[in-house]
């Protein structure tokens, strides 16, 4: 091991790009595996290794001279990261908690399990299940896929009984779980982090507008009174204790007319509704992370008093120098631009 401290990060999109990123600017080494061999932290990393995931051999070798493994994204085998751990590699946030999050079912239980509101749920793992689980949650309802879910995907509303069965066609009989619609009046995120020693920061709760299960904007100071703000905090606190978690977590709220939070998910690394911390805050998230699982100090964050950030969607991209001469910071993740509906990139402007 030289010198300098090093950070290996599976997952190689754009959470990655900006997490060696913040690596550089903390003296940090980076390192990042990842099956593409032209993913966005390719450009960032100090070191970039083609392997797939599952490799169990290439991702020992890979960690063999990091001081630390983290990942940018909850769909990595946590086979990997077991395996990780029983080589006796320092692993953050640990196997166990992505095992919890990777699904979407035993991450409610969770949650349950430890008095976390959340919206009213049911496990569906075949077609009989749906009619008692409608019963119990109620319609309209929304059909999860309990793996492999993302921006909105392996998702489909049901609004009528006789639906359901379509429903349950359109995500392929996956196991899923169905759950009440919230009617909220505004959705809002806590980006928080936690060392090894329980210490723990979060970032001003931050709010978000979503289009078609896809985050569109996020932005501070999240019109929420000052009582929910606390108790978002309060709420991610007590999952970060539960979890006994390591690094930065977002944890997603519906926020009701009645001002109760409900948690929708949370997700254990960076998070997209957090990109206005890159120039908004000091540390940023990316920052925080690295430090947290790193066991550096982590400062509490100074933040811009009002921030926004808008997701570059498709060809959003193309309006990057319109945005930037408005004043906007644009960050381009130099994805290929050939698929719609992919993030190309993201916009940021605080004061
Ligand atoms: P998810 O991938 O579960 O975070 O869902 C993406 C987005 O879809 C959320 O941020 C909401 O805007 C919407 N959504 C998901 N589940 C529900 C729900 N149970 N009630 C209302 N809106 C939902």
């Amino acid at each position: 091991m030289g010198e300098y401290k090093r950070v290996g990060i599976l997952g190689g999109g754009q959470l990655a790009m900006m997490l060696c990123e913040a690596a550089s600017r903390l003296g940090v080494s980076s390192k990042v595996l990842a099956p593409d061999a032209n993913c966005p932290a390719k450009r960032t990393a100090d070191m970039a290794v083609q392997a797939d995931y599952e490799d169990l051999q290439a991702v020992q070798e890979f960690a063999a001279d990091c001081d630390v493994v983290t990942f940018e994204f909850e769909n990595v085998p946590v086979r990997s990261l077991f395996s990780l751990q029983e080589a006796n590699h320092i692993v953050a946030p640990g196997a166990k908690i992505l095992a919890i999050v990777q699904d979407r079912l035993t991450e409610k239980q969770f949650l349950q399990d430890n008095q976390i509101p959340l919206a009213r749920f049911a496990r569906i793992d075949k077609v009989s299940d749906l009619g008692p689980a409608m019963e119990a949650v109620g319609l309209p309802a929304v059909l999860k896929t309990r793996h492999f879910g993302y921006d909105g995907k392996g998702q489909t509303w049901i609004h009528e009984e006789k639906k359901a069965e379509a429903a349950f066609d359109l995500i392929h009989h996956h196991p899923a779980v169905l759950e009440e619609v919230v009617p909220f009046v505004r959705e809002v995120s806590v980006i928080a982090a936690c060392n090894y020693k329980g210490g723990f920061v979060a970032f001003p709760v931050t709010e978000n507008v979503h289009e078609a299960g896809i985050l569109r904007q996020s932005s501070i100071p999240a019109n929420c009174s000052v009582e929910v703000a606390e108790t978002a905090i309060a709420i991610t606190r007590k999952i970060i204790d539960a979890l006994g978690y390591v690094g930065v977590l977002a944890v997603e709220f519906f926020e009701t007319g009645n001002g109760k939070l409900l948690v929708n998910e949370i997700a254990p690394r960076v998070h997209n509704s957090g990109h206005w911390t890159r120039g908004g805050a000091c540390p940023d998230q990316f920052e925080m992370h690295i430090r947290a699982v790193l066991a550096m100090d982590m400062p509490q964050p100074k933040c811009a008093s009002s921030a926004k950030m808008q997701n570059l969607i498709g060809a959003d991209i193309l309006q990057a120098e319109e945005l930037q001469n408005a004043g906007w910071q644009v960050c381009d993740y130099g994805k290929s631009r050939k698929q719609p509906g992919r993030k190309m990139g993201h916009a940021v402007k605080w004061q």
